[in-house]
């Protein structure tokens, strides 16, 4: 997904950075904020200190017609090498009040997903057993309703609270559209906090639930490369990772990327890759699948930043 065109006027990066409380870095390189490692930078990356400084810098940008990327834990981004134009926001850690009531837990967006684990089991909670071995943040796992075969975020979202140039607001989850890997959030909104609901459970039990997953996902992904995880959504009935390695790509490489010889639906990083590179194995894998099997695979990793003409999944 691009972020759009170049903003307009060349003096927005000062303009914008003295109207946000928060930390502003010009020119922030951004592959390292990913987990595959690729990509170029972001024009101007903010940190805000609170949920509230967002509405007043999304009014700024809008205002002069700076595009905005949200960026979670980088964990299924590709961003181009020419980098994000325009202003890329990335939620701290501990933005946002949290609390914890009964079965009910409120968690910063910038939270990593595993935080929702530590504090479940520390109050005596399960449900939230899919949820062990998905890196990244809380508000990216909302954006992209993150899962596994056994559950999702939508089995445990309540309502989130989104910051857009409007305000601060909470929206339940009945509102958001989860679907698979994906879900509708009102447009330019950040997922600032997550309200989510587990149960009272055997904790035990869900510890050796998650334990499993995690020596299952050792044994079949390769997770001591850097990688965006599933590059394609599975198709109906399908796998997209087999259909990959029917098409003879385990393995294959472009540049210093390379579908993974572990997992043919994860592309690995094996060193100095580019975003040509990715989407280089990208589009063969989509001509050879359609060839082959008449597949059409739609991407599950997104796409963000000022990708070339030719640059194209
Ligand atoms: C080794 C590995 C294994 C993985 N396994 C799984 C798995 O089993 N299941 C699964 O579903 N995924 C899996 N993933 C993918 C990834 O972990 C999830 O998609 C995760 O939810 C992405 O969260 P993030 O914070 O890193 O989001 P990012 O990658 O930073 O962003 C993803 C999207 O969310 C948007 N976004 C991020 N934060 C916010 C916010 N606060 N508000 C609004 N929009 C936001 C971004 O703009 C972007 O469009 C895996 C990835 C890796 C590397």
């Amino acid at each position: 997904m691009s972020s759009g065109p170049r903003p307009p006027s060349p003096g927005w990066v000062p303009e914008i950075a003295a109207a946000v409380r928060g930390e502003c870095t010009p020119d922030a390189p951004l592959a390292p904020r990913t987990s595959i490692r690729v990509g170029g930078p972001a024009d101007l990356l903010v940190r805000p200190l609170d949920p509230a400084d967002l509405p007043p810098l999304l009014a700024a940008c809008a205002v002069r017609e700076v595009p905005v990327f949200y960026l979670g834990g980088g964990a299924n981004l590709l961003v181009a090498d020419a980098g994000i134009r325009g202003v890329v926001v990335r939620l701290p850690i501990d933005l946002g009040e949290e609390s914890i009531d009964g079965e009910r837990l409120v968690l910063s967006g910038g939270a990593p997903v595993s935080r929702l684990v530590q504090r479940a089991h520390v109050e005596g909670l399960v449900g939230c057993e899919f949820a062990a071995g998905i890196p990244g943040t809380l508000g990216g796992a909302v954006a992209m309703n993150a899962g596994t075969r056994i559950g999702e975020m939508k089995d445990l979202v309540e309502r989130v609270e989104v910051a857009t140039a409007d305000g601060l607001r909470w929206i339940p989850a009945s509102e958001l559209g989860f679907a698979y890997r994906t879900c509708r959030l009102p447009p330019g909104a950040a997922v600032t906090r997550v309200a989510l609901r587990l149960r009272r459970g055997d904790v035990a039990a869900s510890r050796a639930t998650m334990d499993a997953d995690r020596e299952y996902r050792r044994r079949t992904q390769p997770l001591t490369w850097p990688t965006w995880g599933s590059t394609f959504r599975n198709p109906p009935g399908d796998h997209a990772g087999r259909l990959v390695e029917a098409a003879g790509l385990k393995g294959h490489r472009e540049g210093h990327a390379q579908w993974s010889d572990l997992h043919a639906n994860f592309v690995v990083n094996l060193g100095g890759a580019t975003a040509r590179d990715c989407l280089a194995l990208i589009r063969l894998a989509r001509q050879r699948v359609r060839e082959k099997f008449g597949v059409e695979l739609e991407l599950e990793v997104r796409l963000a930043g000022a990708f070339a003409p030719d640059e194209h999944a």
